[in-house]
């Protein structure tokens, strides 16, 4: 299958999450970690929003080495201008294209006939290849749109010199294998040259952008859209993280064998730090991949399992994300291995009555808070131990004393 290409959008459709707005100087520490992390393509934004958004993208193409930048801009004269003013002095200067296919965007939002929507797509396309630039086309709705259709489109804007043919869940109605089929058929009936890539981009309304992304990958998808975190309009984006670790862990499966993306995935715990600190939108404990529980343990089974051997209940290991350890998180579920096993991390060495004793009150502490903490479990091996000694002084000087 080969190499297949990231493109990060968390700076446009990421920025489309309700709430979430980054100043220019915050777009463009964003666009730095992204050229870290190493992804193929970086979505800079869409330059008709405002002056400031306009700032930040070019500033971005002037200064952030390494991966393609990209502006978005719908099919009109004064957007591809502008877009392309913004990212020209980029080193491989890319323009988005954007024009919706589906029946319903067509007569509802757009009221032209598909006729129209095809002469739009190929004359924008034309105008952005004059200009001397690489360009990529969204079929918008793709995913309710008419397949042939769809393949019909793709073709005439590939004959115009159109290199990447997006065609986006938008709304995020499809399932893995409807969209697995879609990708087969554009695979096999778009018409264009073989430089010219299929890309998928997903949204999560319920819940399988990430499933769906993998499953356009295996039909021929070439390139895959993400935002970190899965930000972005309505539920988000195809999580960055999720899909690059399930492309990479899930390695050993045939049907995506030798796909892979070219990221140093070390980088994607600080990525997703730096995203949901500047937006402002907190990643859930439970997330996939980068979630404050993603490497963390409770069961009292599970975290014996664990000290045994990493792999009974880890699939992923957290250095490979960035993640500094596996976190075993002590709340009351938890047995005794793991509480002996912290205790060494912090340095204590503790004998077995102790630990038999401080276990007691580590459960009555739990009975109380919904964990413990690294400070709680210390303060306890303090008191079991001052208790120790206070009954040692009682009974040495009611030996002494006569
Ligand atoms: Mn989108």
């Amino acid at each position: 299958m080969g190499r297949i290409l990231l493109l990060d959008t968390t700076l446009r459709d990421g920025e489309q999450t309700p709430g979430v707005r980054f100043a220019q100087d915050e777009k463009v520490e964003i666009a730095r970690q992204l050229a870290r992390l190493g992804v193929d393509v970086i979505q800079a934004g869409f330059p008709i929003t405002s002056a400031g958004e306009f700032e930040a993208i070019r500033t971005i193409a002037r200064t952030v080495q390494g991966p393609v930048i990209s502006a978005f801009a719908r099919t009109v004269k004064e957007d591809i201008d502008l877009a392309y003013e913004a990212i020209k002095e980029s080193r491989e200067p890319r323009v988005d294209l954007v024009l919706a296919t589906s029946p319903i965007h067509m007569q509802h939002k757009l009221r032209k006939t598909p006729q129209q929507v095809l002469e739009m797509a190929v004359e924008a396309v034309s105008y952005v290849k004059s200009l001397g630039c690489t360009c990529q086309f969204y079929a918008e709705d793709a995913t309710r749109s008419d397949w042939n259709f769809l393949a019909q489109v793709f073709s005439a804007v590939a004959a115009v010199g159109c290199d990447v043919l997006c065609a986006p869940d938008t709304v995020g109605y499809t399932v893995p294998r409807e969209h697995y089929k879609l990708f087969r058929f554009l695979d096999e009936q778009v018409d264009r040259p073989a430089h010219v890539i299929l890309a998928a981009h997903c949204h999560n309304d319920l819940g399988m952008a990430t499933a769906n992304s993998l499953a356009a990958i295996e039909a021929g998808a070439r390139q895959v859209e993400c935002t970190v975190n899965g930000i972005g309009e309505r539920a988000g984006n195809a999580s960055l993280e999720e899909v690059v670790m399930a492309l990479r862990t899930r390695q050993d499966y045939a049907d995506y064998a030798g796909a892979s993306f070219e990221v140093n995935s070390k980088e994607l715990y600080r990525t997703s730090l730096l995203v949901s600190h500047l937006g402002g939108i907190s990643v859930q404990p439970n997330k996939a991949i980068v979630g404050a529980n993603a490497f963390a343990h409770e069961s009292g089974m599970h975290q014996d399992g664990i000290l045994k051997e990493r792999t009974t209940y880890e699939i992923l290991r957290p250095e490979d994300v960035g993640v500094a350890r596996s976190l075993f998180v002590l709340g009351k579920h938890s047995g005794r291995h793991a509480l002996l096993h912290r205790f060494r991390e912090l340095g204590q060495e503790v004998t077995d009555v102790e630990l038999i004793r401080v276990y007691h009150r580590f459960k009555e502490l739990c009975d109380r808070e919904k964990q413990a903490t690294d400070h709680d479990l210390l303060s306890l091996l303090e008191e079991e131990r001052a208790g120790a000694s206070s009954l040692r002084d009682a009974a040495v000087s009611s030996n002494t004393e006569p």
